[in-house]
């Protein structure tokens, strides 16, 4: 259990010792926009690409200058970073520069209240809660018109104006089977809609939400279910809201007869979904599965949660990936690159017509809207737009050249190389399953789930490269560098693929392990 320098490792030391057999666990001291350097035997710093990118939060590379000067001024200057229940004018200028450009973005005039937050998951979770208070609202409203029905019913029954039918003895035995029912239904909690093969956070509802059985279903009891969705597949959608349909009852007087009715009730708390899928191997959402989603959730009320936290931020070339789908959602996640690899923060986004403000009253976190995170944010959304958005250009331009050299190379490797898939700066090369290799390691190490990590440990030992499998889909190597990444970069990860390819047609496990 011990780690270099004898140092006892009590940080999680069971994930670090599956790193090293990885040859993953590298001690990194120094990092620098798509290069971070550890230390070689004789202490020499040794460079290596960075094709993780932070998991997606690196679209400004590491230590970014302009960033790095900006934090450093905000220290110098003494600026206060935890002042709660203050003005937080940095959070409200951010708020106000996220709004200019998700309005233009959609092409929309409508507002979005900024919930802060400080990771991923946690701006998932605000964005449950925020659903579930709007639909225990929405279910109180509909509570209280049934509960007023039944006792206009109640009078119109006692004043003679109305009639039970015939095999209904007392207006209270109607009442109390109206009331039971309700009170069964109005009793189960929400149900959540999110796609097969979805990430959306490792915390207790998120996880919930991530359709990875090995991280889900060990923590089932903690929270509310997902009904998953399958990807892409047109019509499967309205099929299960169909089958998870609930209705409330209500009593109404009908040409002068007390009738049974049905009212629609709000089983599903939020629809969440990755426009483009990170985790579950760079699946991109198409335009028409998106406007059918649009659609559902119109016509059962549900507020459409568009989970932006990989795929923001300008990292395929728009600011949404959404926005380029069509796509209009109800609540927007952003986090990672927000932070611009230097602050942990993250933000719930809500279109103004299903804000609840009274949520501002019931949530809250010690870190957030904090006042580095957010003057960092805000310098981050300003180098983002500026130049009229160049950044954007090159992460859709240095995209399409980085994903053109993996498509060349899916032609050379044809039975190693299943597909690559992605957009801009988010992108996945899908390896062929070794499950039945003839190489017994190969097979043995593809049977555990463990071999994209395997040959992520070969190209950061051999060609000093870092690249992981997603975390859902194990044979997609993930390609998430940051906007500034070179031609000379993208050529020495060209080299190294052909050689992991290689190996691979060849069945050659000796030269792996080497
Ligand atoms: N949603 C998506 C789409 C993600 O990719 C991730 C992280 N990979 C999360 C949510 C969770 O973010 P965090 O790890 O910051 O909690």
């Amino acid at each position: 259990m011990n780690s270099p320098g004898d140092q006892i490792d009590l940080a999680e030391p069971h994930m670090r010792e599956n790193l090293a057999m990885a040859g993953l666990d590298v001690d990194y001291v120094r990092a620098t926009g798509n290069t971070l350097y550890y230390l070689g035997e004789d202490g020499e710093q040794i460079p290596v690409t960075d094709f993780a990118g932070g998991y997606g939060a690196l679209l400004l590379g590491h230590n970014h200058r302009r960033i790095t000067e900006h934090a450093i001024a905000l220290l110098t200057a003494d600026t206060p970073v935890l002042a709660q229940f203050s003005r937080h004018t940095a959070a409200i200028r951010t708020a106000a520069k996220l709004n200019e450009i998700v309005q233009r973005e959609l092409g929309t005039g409508e507002r979005f209240y900024a919930v802060f937050a400080s990771t991923g998951a946690e701006a998932i979770e605000a964005a449950l809660k925020h659903a579930e208070l709007d639909r225990a609202a929405r279910v109180a409203a509909l509570s209280s018109g049934i509960a007023a029905s039944v006792e206009a019913a109640r009078a119109a029954v006692a004043g003679g104006s109305a009639a039970l039918s015939p095999d209904v003895e007392h207006f209270d035995d109607l009442a109390r089977h109206v009331a039971e029912h309700n009170a069964r239904v109005s009793a189960r909690p929400p149900k959540y809609l999110a796609l097969t093969g979805s990430f959306h956070g490792k915390l207790v509802a998120s996880v919930q939400l991530t359709h990875n059985e090995e991280v889900r279903s060990a923590f089932a009891p903690l929270a509310a279910q997902a009904v998953f969705v399958p990807f892409n597949e047109p019509g499967a959608l309205a099929k299960l809201v169909e089958q998870s349909r609930e209705t409330l009852l209500d009593l109404v007087v009908q040409d002068g007869r007390v009738e049974i009715v049905e009212r629609e009730y709000p089983v599903f708390g939020a629809f969440l979904l990755e426009p483009i899928q990170g985790e579950g191997g760079i699946h991109e959402v198409s335009a028409e599965f998106a406007a059918e989603i649009r659609q559902v959730c119109d016509a059962i009320g549900c507020p459409l949660v568009v989970d932006e936290i990989q795929s923001g931020m300008g990292r395929t070339g728009s600011f949404l990936a959404s926005a380029d789908l069509g796509l209009h959602g109800d609540y927007y996640t952003l986090a990672k690159s927000l932070g611009g690899g230097l602050a942990k923060v993250s933000v719930l986004l809500v279109r103004e017509s299903r804000y609840r403000q009274e949520f501002e009253l019931v949530h809250s976190s010690t870190f957030a809207k904090d006042g580095f995170s957010s003057a960092i944010a805000l310098k981050v959304l300003e180098l983002l737009e500026a130049d009229d958005g160049r950044i954007y250009r090159q992460a859709r331009e240095r995209g399409e050249r980085l994903k053109s050299m993996l498509t060349g190379l899916g032609a050379e490797f044809p039975t190693v190389v299943k597909q690559v898939r992605g957009r801009g700066l988010m992108l996945g090369l899908e390896l062929h399953d070794q499950s039945d290799s003839e190489a017994a390691l190969l097979r043995d190490f593809a049977r555990a789930h463990i071999l994209g990590y395997v040959l992520s440990g070969f190209l950061l030992r051999r060609h000093r490269l870092r690249t992981f499998p997603t975390a859902s889909a194990v044979n997609t190597l993930r390609f998430a560098p940051s906007a500034e990444v070179s031609d000379a970069e993208i050529a020495q990860l060209e080299t190294g693929l052909r050689e992991l390819c290689t190996i691979l047609r060849d069945q050659d496990e000796q030269a792996l392990f080497s």
